[in-house]
């Protein structure tokens, strides 16, 4: 396995993959282990600031491309299109990870004119009709020109550890449910050698993370689930911030714990915090992680937060 930088946004990552091969004559398995060969390239796009630094995945085969996700805004998504598109390979897939908008509005773009399976729990496209309105509503504004205004649905759907195999790379959904920055996620495991796996927004890394969907509770109960499934994962891609190892689950718990803590104490028990108390959310999470960008997310999730604790008092 080979891993190296290209400059800009891209990263690549060279791996194999095909049938385990269980016969007497396979003596080392890095090299005999594998009865083809398949050389597999993985690119990572990283959006702008604008576009919350989302990542989006170009999983390259040698037979053609699948993806994972699609970017928030209508540049970022038109640039994955153009690193697809430089590929010139078929797009054979879109996997989605979950249903907020830095994760499938750019499918629109990315699928125009194309035939393509779009991939997804049922959860996950659920929770995209019943929220796609409201998001238009509250971001459209916002963003304007750059706001992706139709969203492209998933027309495949899998359950719980069902798999799907696209030009001979087999594909695990894992099915977590509300907890992850979202009330559906899925985490996507490839099963190659090694395996990698791409969790969505279920950890963020060097960046502040999006709390403002509940659900804390779960997400912290999501992050030991996942560390089972991942157990043998060399590489997880995430949906924002830099690819990792299985360390990336304990910094985002420790995250998660902090902010919890500090809205705890500024909360009082209420289910919302006052702004001067926001204000001392922040000032306290900036001090924790004094470099990540994202510092809106601070304030933003707080009252779903404090609402989640006093519920549980
Ligand atoms: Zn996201």
């Amino acid at each position: 396995m080979r891993t190296c930088k290209n400059k800009g946004k891209e990263s690549t990552l060279l791996l194999r993959a095909g049938k385990r091969c269980h016969s007497s004559h396979c003596k080392e398995r890095k090299e005999m282990s594998f009865h083809t060969d398949q050389p597999i390239t993985i690119h990572t796009y990283t959006s702008g600031e604008q576009g919350l630094f989302v990542n989006a995945y170009l999983i390259e085969t040698p037979g053609g491309v699948v993806t994972v996700d699609g970017t928030l805004t209508r540049s970022d998504s038109r640039a994955f299109r153009s690193l697809y598109e430089t590929l010139e390979k078929p797009l054979l897939a879109v996997l989605v990870t979950h249903a907020h908008p830095d994760h499938v509005a750019g499918i629109t773009e990315l699928v125009q004119g194309k035939d393509v399976p779009i991939v997804a729990l049922a959860s996950v496209k659920r929770l995209m009709e019943q929220t796609e309105q409201a998001k238009h509503a509250q971001w459209g504004p916002v963003y304007q020109d750059e706001w992706i205004r139709t969203w492209t649905y998933p027309n495949r759907l899998l359950k719980d550890r069902e798999t799907i195999t696209f030009d001979g790379i087999t594909y695990r959904a894992y099915d977590l449910g509300p907890g992850g920055d979202c009330d559906a996620n899925a985490i996507w495991i490839a099963e190659t050698d090694p395996k990698v796996a791409f969790v969505g927004d279920l950890i963020f890394h060097g960046m502040h993370s999006y709390v403002a969907d509940d659900h804390l509770l779960g997400w912290l109960a999501n992050l030991e689930r996942a560390r089972i499934f991942l157990q043998d994962v060399e590489t997880i891609y995430l949906g924002h911030g830099e690819h990792g190892s299985l360390e990336l689950l304990d910094a985002q718990r420790d995250y998660l714990l902090t902010y919890c803590a500090a809205v705890k104490e500024l909360a009082q028990g209420e289910a919302k915090l006052t702004e001067a108390a926001k204000q001392a959310l922040v000032t306290r999470m900036q001090q924790y992680a004094p470099e990540a960008p994202l510092t809106f997310m601070i304030a933003l999730g707080a009252d779903a937060v404090a609402a989640e604790l006093a519920r549980r008092k």
